[in-house]
């Protein structure tokens, strides 16, 4: 084999032409002159490839630039390293030097460009600002009033369930949360969002649920635009609550969709009870209204107390497992007269 242009024996040749005379004054890499980068001014996320991403503006800038980077088509680019090198608040120069593979043949090839930061506003953002929303939960209560402890923790774990889910899915987000009488409003990005929250709620509270969808337009395409209205209402019982089954003071251990558990007072023993039995069972005692005793003493499955408001001495019977100390303190409910102790 012999190279077409200067005639020198070569074994390996690109389009007839030995190595030397192929690279001769040959363009292996090309930059734009300029590349913008999109920078949303609310979230701070910066645009990379059609992707909004949480970075730092120096990585940002060299991402950018290398997406305007194209090599010859014999060429395969091994490894890049790139510097950024501020020219204005705004603008960035940026050094390229890529490492080609041609036909085997290591080759080196630099360039460079101007990464100009442009502040926009991100579609999530531009959504979030604009209050868009598809649905909305109306969190209520049995009770009359939804209590300000229950209303923080669904608040909360919505907040927190939003945000893990907002990691894949930037689409997702909490628009409002509105205080009402008899509860509070949220209003969400999503209808899926809203409906799987809804789901865990009426999961892990025995809350129930009810759907609605109001019209509210048409797209520009002519279809029909709905937004979904998820009632979730509390039961008036919560975990922790004393309730009276069967006579007896029992302790709300746990719920879910078909039912609950019940932990008796009086011999700690657990029982199961359906969703329909639970909705009849009367609350003794919110478990916000529980009360602390200090233990005097000990012995077996017995402790001796001082009553919490006449400081009488008052034995309880606990539980085999229990660890009250002496002189340490214990949860106590009172049920008319009757003082127990709560697991
Ligand atoms: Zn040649
Ligand atoms: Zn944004």
């Amino acid at each position: 084999m012999f190279c077409v242009k200067c005639g020198k024996d070569c074994e390996e040749q690109i389009n007839g032409l030995c190595m030397e005379c192929f690279l001769n004054g040959r363009k292996l890499m090309v930059l734009p002159h300029h590349v913008d980068l999109q920078r949303c001014t609310n979230c701070e996320e910066y645009n990379i490839r059609d992707h909004w991403t949480k970075m730092s503006e120096d990585d940002a800038v060299q991402e950018a630039a290398l997406t305007g980077l194209a090599v010859i088509p014999e060429a395969q680019v091994v490894s890049v390293g790139t510097m950024a090198q501020p020219q204005d608040e705004r603008t960035y120069e940026v050094k390229v030097e890529a490492d080609l593979d041609i036909n085997g043949y290591m080759v080196q090839a630099e360039g460079s460009t101007l990464v100009r930061v442009k502040n926009n506003v991100c579609k999530r953002c531009s959504r979030q600002l604009g209050n868009y929303y598809e649905a909305t939960m109306q969190i209520r209560s049995g009770e009359k009033e939804l209590s300000d402890g229950l209303r923080d923790e669904v608040v909360r774990r919505i907040r927190d369930s939003v945000e893990q889910q907002a990691k894949t899915n930037r689409q997702l987000f909490i628009t409002k949360v509105q205080q009402v009488p008899g509860g509070v409003d949220i209003m969400l990005s999503s209808i899926s969002l809203a409906r799987s929250l809804t789901k865990d709620l009426v999961e892990s509270y025995g809350a129930e649920s009810k759907e609605s969808a109001s019209l509210v337009g048409q797209s520009s395409d002519g279809i029909d635009i709905y937004r979904l209205t998820y009632l979730v209402r509390f039961p008036a019982y919560h975990t922790g609550d004393v309730l009276e089954y069967k006579g007896k003071p029992y302790k709300l251990t746990g719920l879910n969709k078909t039912g609950g558990k019940l932990l008796s007072l009086i011999d700690f023993r657990e029982t199961s009870v359906r969703k329909s039995e639970i909705q009849d069972l009367k609350v003794l005692v919110k478990y916000d209204d529980r009360k602390e005793a200090l233990v005097l003493s000990r012995s077996g499955n017995e402790i001796q107390v001082m009553h919490p408001t006449n400081y009488s001495t008052v034995e309880l019977r606990i539980p085999q497992d229990a660890e009250p100390v002496e002189g340490g303190n214990v949860s106590v409910v009172q049920v008319e007269e009757e003082l127990y102790y709560l697991p």
